[in-house]
């Protein structure tokens, strides 16, 4: 098996969640003892968030980039970044290093369309909803998204970093997550527009109000085990790397 790199603790609560789909899929794939092959970097979110309120994505990437080179040189024959965010600094990180970093939104992106799905509504950030960086990758992967108004917006980045990101799981914020989504569909009927076919929990965190199967107006699309799905096949796979 080949060897993955995870730059995580973007929260660590979700970083866990990584750590046990990889280790589940490679035992359902391989069976009895087998183990996933990982190295993890587990970062303090504290200062990353400093950096993301300063707008400095220049040090939070050179940062990230040094441990990704660290990770390389352990012996990592991937990276993956496990926060849907941080792909903001993701040419930086990719660019210090010789080994692929596997983007989240390309798994993501892969899966929509292999079931079908062409319009998604996407949950996550402030930074990952307003800002290009994911929605263009999306595009790229004729993935159109539509995101919630700015008060929702608000609303699901107060849940990440204010309760989500420190352990804490609400049931009122699981209902107001259910109705933020029953919103937007609404609205698109309203403006016309064609409805979303799924919603993107693009947060890696978000899976711990909202899992995969839980009753919703939409299909939901976990970035985090979409994400660890797409890392534990290249850790299955062999590969020259
Ligand atoms: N884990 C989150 C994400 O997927 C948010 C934390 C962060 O800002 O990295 O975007």
């Amino acid at each position: 098996m080949r060897t993955i790199g995870i730059l995580g603790g973007m929260s660590w609560e979700s970083t866990a969640i990584y750590y046990q789909h990889l280790n589940h899929m490679v035992r359902d794939a391989r069976g009895g003892l087998h183990s996933a092959p990982v190295i993890i970097d587990s970062v303090n979110f504290a200062q990353m968030a400093v950096w993301q309120r300063a707008g400095d994505w220049h040090s939070a990437g050179e940062f990230l980039a040094q441990k990704a080179q660290c990770l390389q040189a352990a012996g990592c024959q991937a990276i993956a970044i496990a926060t849907n965010t941080m792909h903001k600094v993701y040419d930086a990180i990719q660019s210090q290093i010789d080994i692929p970093v596997i983007h989240i939104a390309d798994a993501v992106c892969d899966e929509a369309s292999q079931r079908g799905i062409s319009r998604v509504l996407f949950l996550g950030t402030q930074f990952s909803m307003t800002d290009d960086f994911l929605r263009e990758r999306y595009a790229q992967r004729n993935i159109d998204w539509q995101i919630p108004n700015a008060d929702d917006r608000d609303l699901v980045h107060a849940m990440i970093f204010e309760r989500l990101c420190q352990g804490e799981v609400r049931d009122a914020d699981k209902a107001a997550l259910l109705a933020i989504i029953e919103r937007c569909v609404e609205d698109s009927v309203v403006r016309g527009v064609a409805a979303p076919q799924a919603v993107v929990l693009g947060c890696t965190e978000l899976v711990l109000l909202l899992s995969e199967d839980a009753p919703c107006v939409l299909p939901i699309l976990d970035s985090t085990r979409i994400h660890a799905q797409a890392l534990a096949a290249f850790v299955l796979t062999k590969g020259t790397h």
